[in-house]
């Protein structure tokens, strides 16, 4: 579904993803995990065309993407969700998901859609005229996801959805990231909590300061000693 092959990114001098290669195939959970600072975000951003790469190719369904602006790669079916939620804080939740589908114009679709993101996350409707600045960071986080699936996204990009949140928030989360997949979405996840990305991933690649040193079955590299060591606190 998704093939990105030899890709780098710079910014400016500074040579942050070094010749990349990873694929996600449809219907999976492919998480990419590493230490801050490793490039976990800037290969994200890339993907969805916030950042252009200098060499390499981005393929999504036969397509090549890399270069191609963020708004338009919307409308071929990858949707992010940004580390930090970046949710527009002076508008109302509602306001939020309608930004969401900017991409459509079939408003029966679009009321469905808001249906389904309040059964995804009940805690939105019952908050939906509140001012999305007031949101806990968990609601945030809610928003920010619900805001994504509003394009009705076939490959949904989720940039450290844990960030900040409590550990039964966390674990909500995850299970409703699971339930986004099991509803036919591809996720392609990016997490500093390694031990929780593994856990519910088919794939994982690890990064290290640019390069994947790490690829395989997600179960076999949470079993694995030296993602053990390096990553999940021993
Ligand atoms: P974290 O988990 O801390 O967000 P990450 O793995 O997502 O880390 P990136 O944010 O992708 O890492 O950063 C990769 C490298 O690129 C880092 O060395 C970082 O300092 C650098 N970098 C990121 N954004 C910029 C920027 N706007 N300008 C210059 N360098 C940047």
């Amino acid at each position: 579904m998704l093939e990105l092959k030899d890709v780098n990114v710079y910014y400016g001098a500074i040579h942050a993803i070094k010749g990349i290669s990873l694929e996600v195939n449809q219907g999976e959970i492919v998480t990419l995990i590493g230490a801050n600072g490793a490039g976990k975000s800037t290969t994200l951003r890339t993907i969805s065309g916030l950042l252009k790469p200098k060499t390499g190719t981005i393929t999504f369904e036969g397509q090549d993407i890399a270069g191609i602006r963020a708004h338009e790669i919307v409308r071929t079916g990858i949707s992010q969700v940004p580390e930090g939620r970046r949710i527009f804080a002076e508008m109302s939740v509602m306001e939020n998901l309608d930004l969401g589908a900017f991409t459509r114009k079939d408003k029966a679709g679009i009321k469905a859609d808001i249906k389904h993101v309040f059964e995804l996350f009940p805690r939105l409707e019952e908050r939906k005229d509140q001012i999305a600045g007031t949101l806990s960071g968990g609601e945030q986080q809610m928003l920010a996801m619900g805001r994504a699936l509003m394009s009705r996204p076939r490959l949904l990009l989720l940039d450290e959805p844990s960030m900040g949140l409590a550990p039964l928030l966390i674990k909500e989360i995850f299970n409703i990231i699971v339930d986004i997949n099991k509803a036919g979405t591809t996720v392609l996840l990016v997490e500093q909590n390694a031990n929780m990305a593994l856990s519910i991933a088919n794939r994982a690649y690890v990064l290290e300061t640019g390069r994947i040193t790490l690829a395989g079955d997600a179960k076999k590299l949470a079993a694995s000693e030296d993602v053990r060591k390096a990553y999940l606190g021993g």
